[in-house]
């Protein structure tokens, strides 16, 4: 996930530039973005827990020969939530 962000609430997680927001989310790794077959990303409403999410909104249906590819999007996917994760635990830790 690239910190492109101004958000300082949740900087390098939250993509939303409006100084004024108070949802703070990032929609960049979205299955139509990426082509990947899952959407992942950061999601956190106003002073509640920050969450990610996983979402395999579509039938993606594949040919055998295909799996490599699948299988290094899904890989790619997995290692964008576990950044997030790490991302999420540096911004709380400095919060404390
Ligand atoms: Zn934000």
């Amino acid at each position: 996930m690239t910190p492109t962000t101004t958000c300082q609430a949740w900087p390098g997680l939250c993509d939303d530039t409006d100084p004024k927001h108070r949802e703070h989310t990032n929609h960049q790794l979205s299955g139509q973005k990426t082509g990947w077959p899952v959407s992942v990303g950061f999601v956190e409403l106003g002073d509640q827990e920050p969450l990610l999410y996983v979402d395999a909104g579509l039938a993606a249906d594949f040919a055998p020969e295909d799996a490599p590819k699948v299988a290094a999007q899904l890989r790619a996917a997995a290692d964008a939530i576990e950044q997030m994760q790490r991302r999420v635990a540096e911004v709380q830790a400095r919060r404390a």
